[in-house]
């Protein structure tokens, strides 16, 4: 127990979730319980001596939280932080959309203090319920000093994954969040948060650039694929993503389109495999990630292509235009920078910076 006048603050935010899903009687369970009423169930939280405050800011299943309550979120914590109330955040919803909620969060958090994203697999009214013992862990990272500095944190099951590279992998495991490349930042022990490895490079964008919402797609190509999809999706979206084969590839009857689409909006190029590098001179083959590139194309790198929408989606929100696009996914996914030669870099000029 800590001494009373060190006590650590935490502020923990409810959005919903399997974590706070209980049966409403008409078949299913379905969000219903209240922030103050998911702390309340946590055995052991009042005996580390971290001060709760709740707050329940939405009550959705993962699926259905948009783009703009993520941006909300990011403007009430940004305030709170800011006031100096709280020593860290923790934010509980479901797990479907963490791997994309937690990286947008990500992109806007720019003070030390940690915000810890966590949730459940199991819902409060199944054996084995992970919720307590998820959102526990997740007090304990968000309160520690060692959390911060770290960027947005997703922590279940005792593990503490950055932001920028957690993703969920199984359907219905409760360690369905891994970090395929470069693995947890760490682990909570005994109530304690061990890092092992600290995040390489963070992007952060400034939250009060943001204006409306861009429409950004996320393509994934198939065997076979004709490009139905890509059909007249210039003249519906401010970008897109194309989630390609291995590390980068698509079949060439869809190398027109995409070449067009690259050169009316930014169209980044990610892997659908979930883990790895998206290559930029290895294959020379038409559809190849060496011809894309050279179309326009902007590589995705090592962010997947969830968190390359996620990405695009919050430069676009921010007003950046394409080269500044190229030269952020450049940076976040370890890429060199854009030919400044090829057409599509000298059509658009960039209005504002980023923070690396
Ligand atoms: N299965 C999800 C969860 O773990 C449902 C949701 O995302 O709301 O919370």
């Amino acid at each position: 127990m800590l001494a009373k006048e060190s006590r650590p603050r935490v502020a923990v935010y409810g959005l919903g979730g399997t974590i706070a899903m209980t049966s409403d009687g008409s078949g299913g369970v379905v969000p219903a319980l209240s922030a103050a009423q998911l702390v309340a169930a946590v055995p052991g939280l009042a005996e580390t001596g971290v001060d709760i405050e709740v707050e329940d800011f939405r009550r959705l299943p993962g699926a259905s939280l948009g783009l703009s309550d993520l941006t909300d979120l990011a403007v009430e914590i940004d305030k709170r932080l800011a006031s100096g109330t709280v020593d860290g955040v923790v934010v509980t919803q479901g797990t479907d959309t963490i791997e994309e909620t937690s990286y947008l969060l990500d992109l806007f958090h720019t003070a030390p203090q940690p915000v810890v994203l966590t949730g459940a697999m199991r819902n409060p009214t199944l054996a084995g319920a992970d919720g307590p013992a998820n959102l526990l862990a997740a007090v304990q990272t968000a309160a520690h000093p060692s959390a911060r500095d770290l960027g947005v944190l997703v922590v279940l099951a005792d593990e503490i994954h950055a932001a920028g590279r957690v993703r969920k992998t199984h359907a219905t495991s409760v360690t369905t969040f891994r970090s395929p490349n470069g693995g947890p930042l760490g682990y909570v022990v005994e109530g304690t948060p061990r890092l092992l490895n600290h995040p390489t490079e963070r992007t952060t964008l400034d939250l009060s650039n943001l204006g409306s919402g861009p429409r950004v797609a996320l393509v994934t190509v198939a065997l076979g694929d004709d490009g139905l999809l890509l059909d007249g999706l210039a003249e519906r979206v401010d970008g897109a993503v194309i989630a390609a084969f291995g590390v980068g590839h698509v079949p060439k009857n869809l190398v027109p389109a995409l070449e067009d689409l690259a050169n009316r909006v930014p169209v980044v190029l990610a892997s659908r495999t979930g883990a790895g590098a998206g290559l930029a001179t290895t294959y020379g083959f038409p559809g190849s990630e060496q011809d894309l590139l050279g179309r326009g194309l902007i590589q995705a790198g090592f962010l997947d292509p969830y968190k390359a929408r996620v990405l695009l989606w919050a430069l676009l929100a921010t007003g950046h235009e394409r080269a500044a696009v190229s030269e952020t996914f450049a940076s976040a996914s370890g890429h060199s920078p854009p030919d400044p030669s090829h057409p599509s870099e000298k059509m658009r000029k960039p209005t504002c910076a980023v923070t690396n």
